[in-house]
């Protein structure tokens, strides 16, 4: 599969009251066309950063792109200049947010809002636009779309809303859509059902996926491969299959075992305990440390590289930041 999107040693820094915030150090991930790619992480480990620099709409300052490449096909994103930047945002990557409610335009019409990407894109006549707006209003399924194109964002529900969200971001035909938290909002069926449309047209249109989620319950069933994030780091990379099967680094461990299963009654569980590090201050050595039931000496004082995780039977690459990947995977089997 062609590689769509490769990030190279991003990171990222946001000056704050307490100083240097350290929100991105070293991150690494690919996707390709047809791929969905699952960044999972606490709030403030640095997943929406990492995508908002990807998409070239970090707040600057106070934020700062210190390192790294942005590498979208072939080309790095992070060395154009604005007015080409802008177009790639337009027809090469859209990405969806949590709160439709507050990324649409209160006071234009969904219909005015899908149409007007083909009238500034695409140089359309309002009269086609306006049909294009229905037609992918009915490709996300909305139903009686004909009647309800004229209607304003608070007149939808907020699942219709995300559904109208994705067709904003789907309407110029992208390679890569990033979404992130973009079920967060909804109550569990829904979100399950917006979820379900994401993947079914990323499928059709294959299209590139970046699913930015706290929830691995979430991911499941629609990603290919998972990369974990703590601290501004990729803690672990890995086909997500293999990693329900066993983690190989304790945080996503941690992440696995406060997700209920039920073939897992009655075994332990196995929480995280303490709160992810002020990013002011991260913890020397490993970074997850301070919260680790693994940690040893060594944590302390060495940085784990991302290193590769091998075992028999295992095809695909998988990677692992912990001094004791083999002990973890032990562990968790
Ligand atoms: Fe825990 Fe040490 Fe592994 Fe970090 S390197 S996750 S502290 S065992
Ligand atoms: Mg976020």
């Amino acid at each position: 599969p062609t590689t769509l999107l490769e990030v190279r040693d991003l990171h990222v820094e946001f000056r704050t009251r307490d100083g240097v915030a350290k929100a991105v150090n070293g991150v690494d991930y690919a996707v390709a066309a047809g791929e969905t790619l699952a960044v999972l992480g606490e709030s403030g480990s640095g997943k929406s950063v990492t995508a908002q620099a990807v998409m070239g709409i970090l707040d600057t300052p106070p934020g700062r792109i210190t390192a790294g490449e942005v590498l979208f096909q072939g080309r790095d994103l992070l060395k154009l200049k604005e007015d080409e930047r802008r177009k790639v945002r337009g027809a090469g990557m859209a990405m969806i947010f949590q709160d439709a409610l507050s990324s649409l335009n209160p006071v234009l019409s969904v219909g005015d809002q899908l149409a007007e990407m083909y009238v500034v894109h695409r140089g359309m006549s309002k009269k086609d636009a306006r049909a294009k707006a229905v037609e992918l209003m009915d490709r996300v399924r909305i139903p009686a779309a004909r009647e309800r194109v004229g209607q304003y964002p608070h007149q939808f529900s907020g699942g219709m809303r995300q559904r109208i969200m994705i067709a904003m971001a789907m309407a110029l035909e992208p390679s890569l859509i990033i979404a992130d938290e973009p079920t967060t909002a909804l109550d569990v069926t829904v979100q399950a059902q917006v979820m379900d449309l994401l993947a079914e047209l990323q499928r059709e249109l294959h299209m590139g996926l970046i699913l930015i989620t706290h929830d691995l319950g979430v991911v499941a069933d629609v990603a290919d491969t998972i990369a974990v994030m703590y601290a501004g780091r990729i803690v672990e990379r890995a086909p997500v299959h293999e990693i329900y099967r066993a983690p190989a680094h304790p945080y996503t461990r941690g992440l696995l075992a406060s997700i209920p299963r039920l073939d897992q009654k009655g075994q332990d569980l196995y929480a995280i305990k303490g709160l992810p590090p002020n990013l002011t201050r991260i913890p020397p050595g490993c970074a997850f440390h301070p919260r680790c039931p693994m940690a040893q000496d060594v944590c302390v004082t060495e940085e784990p590289p991302l290193a590769r995780v091998t075992y028999e039977g295992l095809v695909a690459e998988r990677r692992s930041a912990c001094h004791f990947w083999k002990e973890t995977l032990d562990a968790s089997r």
